[in-house]
């Protein structure tokens, strides 16, 4: 028992290391029995094993994970269903914390403090409003719920996903709502704009078609469901890496979407000086989706 113990503390230790930097590394001994490497898998495979270990990481955030059951906030209990997770998504849920420490890396401890979050929920079956999400934002327990079973739709967009609803939570920490109608950002767009109302309306609406940089403005047709969904899509376009490469080259001939970078970078670097130009190159020197 000592042993698997000891073996689960210096794996968690393992692993952070080499989640930080992003990198997968293969073990030096390659002669480790294959005994070994089962027992190794089985453990990073349990669901206590990926709570402390991002218990561990996100320590110095100020920010607790929740990987077993719960208690919701009245928000999330009046607004939205999810499972908890069990045994048998631990797989799923160590593939899906490899890639969100990756993720949360790229943020310094004061960005992450200042936004007063409290809490990140792992889940499945999220379901909001009677539509089911890959998160929710809960700003009202300062709780950040993800649902784990996204794989589907690909690395990208989990990864993605992860900063935009972080931003939901820091637009609702700053400016007081999800919702806020931020009026310097509304004067970027063409005059006459109208956002559809709401980023809902996507899942509702047939005729709905994911695709980059539709039209001047705008990174993607998501964002022009609503300016909320806007902001965090142009936020999560900075914060992930293989969007950050196209957004840089949009915005060399896109005017209103380079304000609208400009607008978040400096909102960003106002709140968190050490987020300036250098930590955009560095953040995105060495992530890079599958
Ligand atoms: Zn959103």
């Amino acid at each position: 028992m000592l042993n698997i113990e000891f073996l689960k503390l210096f794996l968690i230790f393992i692993l952070l290391s080499i989640s930080v930097f992003g990198k997968t590394i293969a073990p030096k001994n390659s002669a480790e029995p294959r005994e070994r490497k089962t027992q190794t898998k089985k453990i990073e495979n349990r669901l206590e094993f990926q709570k402390d270990r991002l218990n561990l990481y996100l320590k110095k955030y100020g920010v607790t994970a929740y990987v077993l059951p719960f208690e919701g906030s009245s928000y999330a209990n009046k607004w939205s269903k999810w499972d908890y997770l069990t045994e048998a998504d631990g797989k799923k849920l160590k593939k899906y914390v490899d890639l969100f420490i990756q993720e949360w890396s790229k943020y310094p401890v004061e960005w992450v403090k200042k936004s007063n979050l409290k809490a990140i929920a792992f889940v499945k079956n999220l379901n909001v409003v009677k539509q089911n999400r890959a998160a929710m934002p809960d700003a009202y327990g300062e709780v950040l719920y993800f649902d784990i079973g996204y794989d589907i739709y690909g690395e990208l967009y989990q990864r993605s996903t992860i900063h935009h609803e972080y931003y939901h939570m820091i637009e609702e920490n700053y400016f007081g709502s999800f919702y806020y109608k931020d009026p310097k950002w509304n004067e970027f767009n063409e005059k006459g704009f109208e956002y559809k109302g709401g980023g809902y309306l996507a899942y509702e609406d047939n005729e709905y078609q994911y695709k980059n940089h539709p039209k001047k403005g705008f990174v993607d047709t998501y964002s022009m469901y609503g300016l909320e969904e806007d902001k965090a899509q142009v936020y999560s376009y900075l914060m992930t890496t293989e969007y950050y490469e196209k957004f840089i080259e949009w915005v060399k001939t896109d005017s209103i979407l380079k304000n609208k970078m400009v607008y978040m970078r400096d909102f960003i670097k106002d709140k968190c000086d050490e987020m300036d130009d250098d930590y955009f190159k560095k953040i995105h020197s060495k992530i890079k989706s599958k």
